[in-house]
């Protein structure tokens, strides 16, 4: 398992809802924590270790021995937005070194299942609603790019060319498959656990 970064195609993939959770996906879920952990990241989402599961992990404190801010959230929907919009510097492990001011609500109320089958509705705020936000924008095929103003724009873009020349260096190395192969593997995936 590895993190992907822009402009691998699985990050556009817009995830459908997990309907079997085993050993397997528990397995999964536990390297994206190590993988978190070890780049100093307080969120993730499957689609950033090329997985097309609508879940994402967070730990706010970037803190293995912090198991209390451990959560996992699986098929997560964001049924409320509200206490007005905020401003604040994001960045992302799929993007590495870049960031920008993005606007989000500065409450949500989110659903989702827990690792253990769990239904739960957390009113969230602060860092918590910023990352949960993110994150499921992720799992939507949405960057955090995606919503910076043309100025913000400006200032990443030779910084996003740069990562889109490593990118097509790698796939022309052959260790990324073309768009078609990607696609087919997430798809068969996502049928395995529908
Ligand atoms: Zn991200």
């Amino acid at each position: 398992m590895r993190i992907i970064k822009y402009p691998h195609p699985t990050l556009r993939h817009k995830s459908k809802p997990v309907r079997r959770v085993d050993a397997d996906l528990k397995k999964m879920i536990h390297q994206m924590f190590d993988l978190m952990y070890s780049n100093n990241g307080i969120g993730l989402a499957a689609n950033q270790v090329d997985l097309p599961y609508r879940l994402f992990v967070m730990n706010v404190k970037c803190d293995p021995a912090a198991k209390e801010e451990e959560h996992v959230f699986i098929n997560p929907v964001i049924l409320e937005r509200k206490g007005g919009m905020e401003e604040k510097e994001e960045g992302c492990l799929s993007l590495p070194d870049i960031h920008g001011q993005v606007k989000r609500a500065k409450k949500i109320v989110l659903n989702a299942y827990t690792l253990s089958g769990e239904e739960v509705t957390w009113e969230m705020d602060g860092m918590y609603a910023r990352v949960a936000q993110h994150e499921c924008d992720h799992l939507d095929g949405v960057l955090f790019i995606d919503r910076l103003g043309p100025a913000s724009l400006l200032q990443i873009k030779a910084a996003l060319e740069d990562l889109e020349v490593v990118f097509n260096g790698e796939r022309q190395r052959g260790l990324i498959p073309d768009d078609q192969g990607i696609a087919a593997r997430l798809n068969a995936l996502e049928a395995a656990r529908a």
